[in-house]
């Protein structure tokens, strides 16, 4: 343990951010850290508790708690505060193959179930992170380093989202051929293409994906697996085939006038504004503009959230975020104790831009659409939305919202952006592989395996669990490795 008082001694101090009015001015990363020393002050705040909860990723009330990768936190809280950032960074790369991506974009589920956090403000775990991760960039410690045995086996990954990136990288240092296919023309998944540029600068994800090709792994972009190439070709070719294609179906809003012009999934909006915006800085105009229009967001998610930021730096004149779930609580509630994941309120930074932008928050709890109008040309202008209230279903005891009749009311709307959650795989991924799926729309697996119904497939991430976050994504994608590997070799030494 490094210091015994120094949670006593320092107070919780985290990157501060770039004020909302100034940052809106472009799609630039805003967090401002802290130096090296100010971070080791932090480092100094973890009581390297006996039972580390923010380390477990138990499940508890159904919710995660703690880091589902297991990262030895207290370890690397210990040698930020000592100053030995190499070691840090050894320690974390050891459970995690990615902290530059989850140091910018995890919600920090180790910060929630931190002990210091059940009376008082919990470690800067993820700052820490940051801070050990691009200090080994800029010592120049954070380098490729190809195995040195090759084994002659051949792996084919579908997707190069954070799941299918691990499983790479874990069977690559292994000593397998990895090869990478992507539909898409940049590497990365929905870390390229869904967070924005200002949560996950894409150049990170370039920085890293480099390091990988150096490592030889080859990535195959602008292939679509199903299409361009059949699945019965990559079985000849590949020892194992991993699906890593994520839960990209996008759930609709089944309202009257829905085939109204300008109603968009938030995914297409987010991926073309940064598409467009690594093209061409945004001059190529391939892209679908907020600017001057009234744009509605229906999902009060952290997809909606991005939507929200994107729309205010495209320039659009309101914004409004409909949620149907009642708003959570400010703080937890009682049936909600630590170390259990907080159901509270959370004001993002898209939230928060919103706020400064347009005097209130956007967001509108308890409410849905019931109708999209149109214009003579066939372009959405207006919705009408209705209130929902939460009832307790007597024949199955479940809480369902309900409509609140004569609650309608008439909102502008120009572009409306459709962030309602993903309903599983592709259907045309699930044809072409004729593999079964989960009556949630995700590929099928055994209980505590990753292989699918058919032999030597396997699948992880978002494709076999559902959308999810980056950090599960990462785990998925290194436990279908181990057990690929297992497949292969008949042991494995992968963790
Ligand atoms: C807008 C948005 C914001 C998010 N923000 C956060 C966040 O801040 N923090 C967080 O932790 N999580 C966030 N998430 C969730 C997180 O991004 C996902 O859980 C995670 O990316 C899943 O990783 P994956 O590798 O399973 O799939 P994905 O990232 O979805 O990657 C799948 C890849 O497979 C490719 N693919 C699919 N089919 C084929 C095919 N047939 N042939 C070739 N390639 C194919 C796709 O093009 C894609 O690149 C966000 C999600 C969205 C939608």
């Amino acid at each position: 343990m490094g210091k015994p008082t120094g949670f006593l001694d320092y107070e919780r101090e985290s990157a501060k951010e770039v004020e909302p009015l100034e940052r809106i001015k472009n799609y630039d990363e805003f967090h401002i850290f802290l130096s090296q020393e100010e971070q080791q002050k932090q480092g100094a705040r973890c009581m390297a508790c006996g039972v580390p909860f923010c380390q477990a990723g138990m499940t508890i009330s159904g919710m995660t708690s703690g880091c589902p990768l297991h990262n030895l936190v207290p370890e690397f809280n210990d040698l930020v505060y000592s100053g030995n950032w190499r070691q840090a960074y050894n320690r974390l790369r050891k459970t995690n193959n990615f902290p530059e991506f989850t140091s910018r974009v995890c919600p920090a589920l180790c910060e929630k179930a931190c002990t210091c956090g059940h009376w008082g403000e919990p470690v800067t775990v993820r700052d820490n992170e940051h801070g050990i991760i691009e200090n080994a960039y800029e010592k120049g410690y954070a380098v490729a380093k190809p195995p040195r045995v090759r084994t002659g086996k051949k792996v084919a990954i579908i997707g190069s989202g954070p799941s299918g990136l691990a499983a790479a990288d874990q069977l690559n240092q292994r000593g397998h051929s990895v090869t990478v296919f992507e539909r898409d023309d940049r590497i990365g998944g929905l870390l390229m293409y869904g967070i924005p540029n200002m949560k996950l600068d894409k150049k990170v994800i370039d920085r890293k994906v480099n390091i990988m090709k150096e490592e030889g792994i080859t990535f195959k972009t602008g292939v679509n697996v199903g299409v361009d190439v059949k699945p019965k070709d990559l079985f000849k070719e590949y020892d194992r085939v991993i699906m890593c294609c994520g839960s990209k179906k996008p759930r609709d809003i089944n309202a009257k006038g829905r085939d109204a012009k300008g109603i968009y999934y938030a995914v297409d909006y987010l991926s073309k504004n940064t598409k467009s915006l690594l093209d061409s800085g945004l001059k190529d105009g391939n892209y679908i503009s907020a600017k001057g229009k009234n744009v509605v967001i229906i999902g009060g998610g952290d997809t909606g959230n991005d939507c929200v930021g994107t729309a205010i730096r495209q320039g659009a004149k309101s914004v409004t975020q409909l949620e149907m779930m009642p708003a959570p609580p400010v703080e937890r509630a009682e049936d909600n104790p630590w170390p259990e994941w907080p159901k509270v309120l959370k004001t993002d930074y898209g939230q928060e831009e919103a706020i400064a932008m347009f005097g209130h928050d956007p967001r509108v709890y308890e409410t849905t659409v019931q109708e999209f109008h149109k214009d003579k040309n066939g372009n959405v202008n207006e919705i009408t939305t209705i209130k929902l209230r939460k009832e307790v279903n007597p024949e199955t005891g479940r809480v369902q919202m309900v409509i609140v009749d004569g609650s309608e009311k008439k909102i502008k709307a120009d572009l409306v952006l459709i962030a309602a959650g993903f309903i599983g795989t592709e259907d045309y991924v699930v044809k072409s592989f004729k593999v079964k799926t989960t009556n949630r729309g995700n590929v099928e697996t055994q209980d505590g395996s990753y292989a699918t119904s058919i032999p030597n497939l396997y699948v992880a991430g978002d494709n076999r669990r559902g959308q999810s976050l980056v950090v599960w994504a990462i785990r998925e994608g290194r436990e279908v490795a181990k057990e690929v590997d297992t497949s292969l070799m008949g042991y494995s030494y992968l963790q």
